[in-house]
């Protein structure tokens, strides 16, 4: 028997829905987490991109900056794209002063690293563990790793042009982080490893 994992989907701004696309083609429940006693409902939680600096404010006026955090610590999976690569980062460079993030991962990420002139970026990227040949990973305003402490498995970088070597898909335990928006082209592998994530996590819960 196996019962379907349920995984949220931040819903304070960004692009919420078209993760709960993504999930919905992969045999699990999505379900959108604004409140609280949502977040208690889910088994794994994805932050969206969008503005990580906004997430960061309505995180804390939505009373969800702790219980996520709390999450964090005991273990839920958690997959962030772009601005939710953000908000997974112990520290953040060029950030906003008031800016909080949730944490978890030990990497520093640079906001809006690919400049400001190149607003959006495509290029390609390998991720070790998924197979099926390299992403076309589109950046819009996105950060990049700047540095990991040991315990992040540097899962990707880009391959080709200026940003070329740039660290943009890290792993740490059951938190996986991604500097691209695969939710915005279509290709599922990222967020089928991160369900596969979610449901090996349900296992061990479970004995
Ligand atoms: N620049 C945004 C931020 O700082 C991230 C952009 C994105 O998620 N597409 O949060």
């Amino acid at each position: 028997m196996t019962a379907s994992v349920i995984i949220g989907v931040l819903a304070l701004q960004g692009d919420t829905r078209e993760h709960l696309h993504a999930v919905a083609e992969l045999d699990a429940v999505g379900r959108p987490v604004r409140r609280v006693d949502e977040l208690d409902s889910v088994d794994a939680l994805i932050i969206p991109g969008g503005e990580s600096t906004t997430m960061s404010k309505l995180a804390v006026e939505f009373g969800l900056l702790e219980p996520i955090r709390k999450r964090i610590a005991g273990g839920m999976p958690v997959y962030g794209s772009c601005a939710g690569m953000i908000m997974l980062a112990s520290t953040i460079l060029d950030g906003r002063a008031d800016q909080v993030p949730f944490g978890g991962i030990d990497m520093t990420v640079r906001r809006n690293a690919f400049g400001r002139q190149v607003d959006s970026f495509e290029g390609t990227v390998d991720i070790s563990g998924i197979d099926g040949g390299p992403f076309h990973a589109v950046f819009i305003r996105a950060p990049w790793v700047e540095s990991v402490e040991d315990s992040v498995e540097v899962l990707g970088r880009v391959n080709n042009g200026p940003a070329a070597g740039r660290i943009v898909a890290v792993r740490q335990r059951h938190l996986l982080a991604t500097a691209f928006h695969p939710e915005l082209t279509g290709d599922l592998r990222v967020h089928r490893y991160f369900v596969e994530m979610a449901r090996e996590a349900g296992k061990t819960t479970e004995g």
